[in-house]
C-alpha cells in the first residue's frame, strides 16, 4: 500500500528553542506545550489565535492537564502543580531527581489519573535516566531505570499496554502495563527507525496507530504498532521535530512541535520556521488527553 504523504503548515510562529510535549485541552479549546530549555509553558487557542506563556524555572520537561482544571509539570528535577494561567506554582510531593546528572523530559497523564514522566542524561549518552510515576497523593515510584533520553509515551485505549521511546534505542518499545502495581513487563520492539532522524515524542490515534516525531528527520510517521507498517508520513519544514498531539474541535488536527536547538546559523537560515508549532489534517482523530487527578 502506498504511503499517505501529508505536509504540515505553520500554526503558530513561536520560535521555541525546544518546543515539546503538546497536549490538547478540549475544555478550553487550547493546546498547551512547553519550551523545555526556556523553562516556559505555552498556551495556544487556535479558534481565536490567542497565545500566551508563562515561565516556570530553569527547564520544564512536560505539562499535563489536571481534572480540576490546573496543570501538573515535570520541571527540572521534580513534579509541580500550577494553575493554567501560571499562578500558584507549588511542588507536588518531595521527590527530586539528581539535577546534576539528569533533567526531566517528556511526560503524560496516564489512563488512571496519574502522571508518568522520565528523565534524561544532560549529555544524552549515558543511561542515567528513569521513568517515574507520580501518584495523586504525591508519592513517586520508578517504572523503568537505565534510560538515556526518556521520550514519547502513549497508552492503548484499554490502558493495558504503554508505548515508549528511549531515543538512542531508535525504536518504539511496548510494555504490558499493570495499572494497579504500576509495573512494566514484557518489553518488545514494535517499530525501528534507521534514519534520517531519531524517534522523539509521539501520540496515538483512535485507530490505535502511533504518530512518531523524528528529531532531525523533518517528519512525523504514522505507524501501526501491531504490524510495524508505516502508513503516513507528515513532512515538516523544520528538521528538529519533537512531538505531536491531536487537537481541534474534532481532535483530527495533528499539532506538531519543533525546535531550534542543535541547528547552526546556516541551518536556521534555511529553516526560518524552526521552533514553530505546525498543524496538519491527520485524516483520523485522536482520543482526549488523560487527566491527572490531584488528591
Ligand atoms: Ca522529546
Amino acid at each position: 500500500m502506498a504511503i499517505d504523504e501529508r505536509h504540515a503548515e505553520v500554526a503558530l510562529e513561536v520560535q521555541a528553542m525546544l518546543g515539546e510535549g503538546p497536549v490538547w485541552d478540549e475544555r478550553r479549546g487550547a493546546l498547551f506545550f512547553v519550551d523545555i530549555v526556556a523553562g516556559r509553558v505555552h498556551r495556544f487557542t487556535p479558534a481565536s489565535g490567542e497565545h500566551g506563556s508563562f515561565l516556570v524555572g530553569p527547564t520544564v520537561g512536560a505539562v499535563a492537564l489536571r481534572e480540576d482544571g490546573g496543570l501538573v509539570l515535570a520541571a527540572h528535577d521534580g513534579f509541580f502543580y500550577v494553575e493554567a494561567d501560571g499562578s500558584g506554582l507549588a511542588p507536588a510531593g518531595s521527590f527530586r531527581s539528581d539535577a546534576e546528572l539528569v533533567r526531566f523530559n517528556d511526560g503524560k497523564a496516564d489512563p488512571y489519573g496519574r502522571f508518568v514522566a522520565g528523565t534524561m542524561d544532560w549529555n544524552e549518552e549515558r543511561p542515567f535516566g528513569s521513568l517515574y510515576l507520580l501518584e495523586p497523593g504525591g508519592a513517586v515510584s520508578v517504572l523503568l531505570e537505565d534510560v538515556t533520553i526518556s521520550n514519547g509515551l502513549a497508552w492503548t485505549e484499554r490502558g493495558d499496554v504503554v508505548y515508549y521511546i528511549d531515543t538512542p534505542r531508535r525504536c518504539v518499545d511496548s510494555f504490558d502495563f499493570d495499572a494497579h502495581t504500576g509495573t512494566l513487563a514484557n518489553r518488545r520492539i514494535v517499530a525501528s527507525f534507521e534514519g534520517p532522524g531519531a524517534p522523539d515524542g509521539m501520540t496515538i490515534d483512535d485507530e490505535g496507530c502511533l504518530w512518531v516525531a523524528l528529531w532531525g528527520g523533518s517528519r512525523v510517521e504514522r505507524i501501526d504498532p501491531r504490524s510495524g507498517e508505516r502508513l503516513t508520513v507528515v513532512h515538516v519544514p523544520a528538521s528538529q521535530v519533537t512531538s505531536a498531539a491531536f487537537g481541534g474541535a474534532r481532535r483530527d488536527v495533528l499539532y506538531i512541535t519543533t525546535a531550534r536547538r542543535g541547528l547552526d546559523d546556516a541551518s536556521l537560515a534555511r529553516q526560518p520556521h524552526a521552533g514553530d508549532l505546525f498543524a496538519v489534517e491527520a485524516g483520523v482523530s485522536g482520543p482526549a488527553a488523560h487527566r491527572f487527578v490531584a488528591s
